[in-house]
């Protein structure tokens, strides 16, 4: 299955965040609920370092562009400060886990 580039009339875009440290995205077509990586590994069981072009999920075959913050090293830099992978989160501003996972930055959402 050749995979193209969507262009700007497609699907919304993946909006980019940060669990447990690594840049993923939540499939952008209604009930499918898949998470994806952003970036892939340059070699077998290395880490994740290539960033990808567009979102594609592995689960129902959506495709979509990558709707990227526009501070994301400055993110990492002060998420790789804590010791634990799992504590470094972050979510754009309105982001659905943002709201319902009563934000593992510490900070609480403003509604
Ligand atoms: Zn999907």
């Amino acid at each position: 299955m050749a995979f193209e580039t969507p262009d700007e009339k497609g699907p919304a875009p993946a909006r980019a965040y940060v669990y447990s440290g690594e840049w993923v995205a939540d499939c952008t077509r209604p009930g499918c609920g898949c998470v994806e990586f952003l970036f892939t590994p340059q070699k077998m069981n290395g880490p994740r370092v290539l960033r990808k072009p567009f979102f594609a999920c592995s689960n129902c075959g959506q495709q979509a562009v990558i709707d990227w913050p526009g501070h994301q090293d400055e993110i990492m830099l002060l998420l790789r400060r804590r010791p634990i992978p799992q504590t470094r989160n972050w979510y754009p501003q309105d982001h659905r886990s943002r709201s319902t996972s009563g934000s593992p930055t510490g900070r609480r959402s403003r509604s």
